[in-house]
């Protein structure tokens, strides 16, 4: 059984930028729900169930046609927020990406300004739900991609660095309908320490 994982912090500690309210409603109950409706559709699938939500997303062609769907979708979410909190932190009045993945981001987009255009042009392109992502590839390169629904970049191969939920229910209540202000704001928020050390050397 797949269980809520605790926030690394409090409610309120991504205030202003993204409020308590809907930090809230989308860890106890969006993200419940994922686990929840994953739950119900590995019952009876012990083989499954024993894995880790990343090793499940990874080899979503291999799960049993008659519950890939809603493994695709509710894995997926779950993956994906489980994913969404760690990569964030309490605003920061500077905060820029150090070490390694610094490197990295220069040398494929050209500058940190440069990979914040592109990633936002994916975050704000969206059409509908889902994500963009800073993702690793096979070969160690960056890019940028942008998931429907829940997808997860696990299952496409890619091994998400950094991810932005663009799904109404992750700003509408403070933002309405100006996602790109979420967007913007999201940049201030983000754990470059933990997005680092996803990398794979
Ligand atoms: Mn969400």
């Amino acid at each position: 059984m797949f269980t809520l994982p605790k926030l690394p912090y409090e409610y309120d500690a991504l205030e202003p930028y993204i409020d308590e309210e809907t930090m809230r409603l989308h860890h106890t109950k969006h993200h419940q729900t994922y686990i929840d409706k994953l739950n119900q559709a590995l019952e009876g699938n012990n083989e499954w169930a024993d894995k880790s939500i990343d090793e499940i997303m990874t080899n979503l062609s291999s799960v049993p046609q008659d519950i890939q769907t809603a493994v695709r979708n509710h894995g997926g979410g779950h993956a994906n927020h489980s994913f969404f909190w760690q990569i964030l932190r309490s605003p920061q009045e500077s905060n820029e990406p150090a070490g390694q993945v610094a490197e990295l981001i220069n040398q494929k987009f050209g500058s940190l300004s440069d990979f914040q255009t592109k990633f936002t042009e994916a975050a704000t392109g969206v059409f509908g739900s889902g994500w963009a992502w800073l993702v690793q590839d096979k070969g160690g390169e960056l890019n940028i991609i942008k998931t429907a629904n829940q997808d997860s970049p696990l299952s496409l191969g890619h091994k998400p660095l950094l991810g932005i939920d663009v799904w109404e229910h992750a700003y509408y209540l403070k933002y309405q309908n100006r996602r790109a202000e979420y967007v913007a704001n999201f940049f201030k928020l983000i754990n470059w320490e933990e997005v680092n050390s996803r990398l794979e050397a």
